[in-house]
């Protein structure tokens, strides 16, 4: 997967692909982070990037002429990307689309807006796809590209250690990830479940398939209702309702 990042601060870019999970992916090669900056192309000797809305209004625009031939620049070297424009008035992004982009998509260009957005010009000619990161407004698309570059790299095969951690993930199959324990057995008097500490590999999958059920049901009741329960999950819930001596018919 190719990620080419467009914006006019490079260096946040380029420390986040220098860290961690981005730089272990890119020295295995099975990810590669490029940045580019948009003021590189600005048309004039003092480097404008912005200008003054027409019809008025507080803040400034970014011009249409860097912008494209940015994203011109970017498409050059890797054709088969697509051109996501960072926007919050985009498709929201999701661990779905997260995982789509892992497994079909060659490479992205991320378009990082800053001042009060860019020329509406571009989104109606350059670009494949908007997206927001949620229903708030930061000041730039920066650390927009880099949630979802982050989310993506790490569903990539090869790039975590193991990607059974990622199958569990929360918001995988619309649910949340169980409750996860480490050392000590006793913290502060609260104990590790023992039937973590069984050895019993079929009772930890059940016991680990009630927690995530569970917590879904209490945190995210919207993502719990939005598929229906499996086979599996009825069971578990039958059982919740006779503990609870709720009358469950067939
Ligand atoms: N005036 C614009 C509006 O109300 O729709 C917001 C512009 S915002 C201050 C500047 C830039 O930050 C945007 O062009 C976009 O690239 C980025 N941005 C802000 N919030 C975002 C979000 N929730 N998701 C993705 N990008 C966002």
């Amino acid at each position: 997967m190719d990620f080419t990042v467009l914006t006019l601060f490079p260096e946040l870019i380029s420390s986040f692909f220098e860290h961690g999970m981005m730089a272990r992916g890119i020295k295995k090669k099975l990810i590669a982070g490029h940045c580019i900056n948009i003021r590189d192309f600005s048309c004039d000797r003092h480097n404008t990037v912005d200008d003054r809305p027409y019809g008025g209004g507080s803040g400034m625009i970014m011009k249409p002429e860097s912008l494209k031939a940015a994203i011109l620049a970017a498409k050059k070297r890797t054709p088969d990307s697509s051109v996501i424009l960072m926007t919050p008035q985009g498709t929201r992004f999701n661990q779905g689309k997260a995982m789509e982009a892992a497994l079909q998509k060659k490479g992205l260009i991320f378009v990082c807006g800053r001042y009060e957005g860019i020329d509406e010009r571009i989104y109606s000619t350059l670009v494949d796809e908007e997206i927001s990161i949620g229903d708030y407004v930061m000041t730039g698309g920066e650390l927009a590209s880099m949630v979802i570059i982050d989310s993506i790299t790490r569903l990539i095969p090869g790039v975590l250690g193991s990607l059974e951690s990622s199958k569990s993930d929360s918001f995988t199959d619309d649910r949340l990830e169980y409750a996860q324990y480490t050392r000590p057995e006793d913290f502060e008097g609260l104990k590790v479940p023992e039937v973590l500490l069984s050895g019993n590999h079929e009772k930890i999958n059940q016991w680990r398939k009630n927690s995530s059920l569970q917590r879904t049901f209490l945190k995210r009741p919207d993502l719990f209702n939005k598929t229906r329960p499996t086979a599996e999950e009825k069971k578990i819930i039958k059982q919740w309702c006779q503990e609870l001596k709720i009358l469950v018919r067939e």
